[in-house]
């Protein structure tokens, strides 16, 4: 695979800012606990002292939480951090106000907030935009839905609260067995519809042979089809998808997402990842001190080879140049 260099790509960097809960233990109103607020500030720190700009997705019990509001108060203070961070939403409706239980596990369906009426989901993004406009001091632009989950509503309830950007979008993924939504016939395109820019959480179909990369970022669907030359197709030509994260994949596996689609043309990148794998022991991903050490290298090591290797710039979400006819 050799670097392609169509035009020197741009990395946005998104933080899914939210608070520790036990990944396999369902939607508890009551996990709400955010204790890696310091171990945060000093990634983004880090971060910002390369050049690079992170873009905070926050949801409501970090903004809520005394370690999250001195994790902005930290960014806010000092003019050359600021500079290179954007405050997002990010909704957890289990754990968002206005509440319809306080006590329990919400079922699964309802932990997407495009699941919820349009009434509900309404609500608890305004909640949200409320208590992040009091913490920041700014009113939030870009939205990222829990879990992904996107619904026939979200526009429009954007368009209401002032929102640009969606960033929900996961491509090829299809949650649909979860009662998720269903992104399959998606690929890393940014479009602007409902005067909302959709700009995808970035994910690709790696593999050796470009023509296979080039079957798949123009095909999306084909990916999750149950067609046995298709799955034939895959397993020869070692087509993999890849999110482009440091959670479950290499730093290789993410220069290969981002070498893959830039030969494609793709010049916009999302990094994400969620915040509380910055310290040990709250996500799947990091689950000790070794595993953290490895991860925040494979953060910096890759922003390093972005911006040094292909010439890449960091932008903020809002930063998007189609932002600006909006
Ligand atoms: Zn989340």
């Amino acid at each position: 695979m050799t670097d392609g260099d169509v035009c020197p790509p741009k990395l946005a960097i998104v933080i899914h800012t939210e608070e520790e809960f036990d990944w396999g233990g369902g939607f508890n109103v009551d996990a709400t606990s955010v204790s890696h607020g310091e171990e945060l500030f000093a990634l983004v720190q880090s971060l910002s002292l390369m050049g690079a700009k992170t873009t905070l997705a926050m949801d409501y019990p970090f903004v809520s939480s005394a370690q999250g509001q001195n994790c902005i108060a930290n960014i806010k203070i000092s003019k050359e951090i600021s500079k290179n961070v954007e405050f997002g939403a990010h909704l957890h409706p289990w754990v968002n106000p206005p509440f319809e239980q306080t006590v329990g596990f919400v079922p699964e369906h309802l932990s997407y907030p495009g699941n919820l009426g349009y009434e509900q989901e309404r609500a608890k993004l305004a909640e949200l935009t409320g208590k992040i406009s009091e913490q920041t001091g700014t009113r939030p632009v870009t939205y990222l839905a829990g879990r992904y989950g996107i619904g026939d509503n979200t526009h429009q309830v954007l368009n209401e609260l002032g929102y640009k950007i969606d960033v929900s979008i996961s491509p090829f993924a299809d949650y649909r067995h979860q009662h998720g939504p269903d992104f399959r016939n998606f690929n890393n395109d940014i479009k602007l519809e409902n005067k909302i820019l959709s700009w995808p959480h970035s994910s690709a179909v790696v593999s050796p042979f470009s023509f296979v990369r080039n079957y798949f970022n123009s095909s999306p669907t084909s990916y999750s089809s149950e067609n046995l030359f298709i799955k034939v197709l895959k397993k020869v030509f070692r087509a993999k998808l890849h999110r482009l994260s440091p959670e479950g994949f290499s730093l290789t596996d993410m220069k290969n997402v981002v070498k893959c689609q830039n030969a494609l043309g793709q010049t916009y990148f999302i990094l994400s990842f969620h915040s509380p794998s910055v310290k040990a022991g709250l996500t799947p991903y990091v689950k000790n001190d070794r595993e953290r050490g490895e991860f925040i290298e494979k953060i910096l090591s890759f922003v390093n080879w972005f911006e040094k290797s292909l010439d890449g710039e960091f932008i903020t979400i809002n930063e998007h140049p189609l932002v600006r006819k909006l």
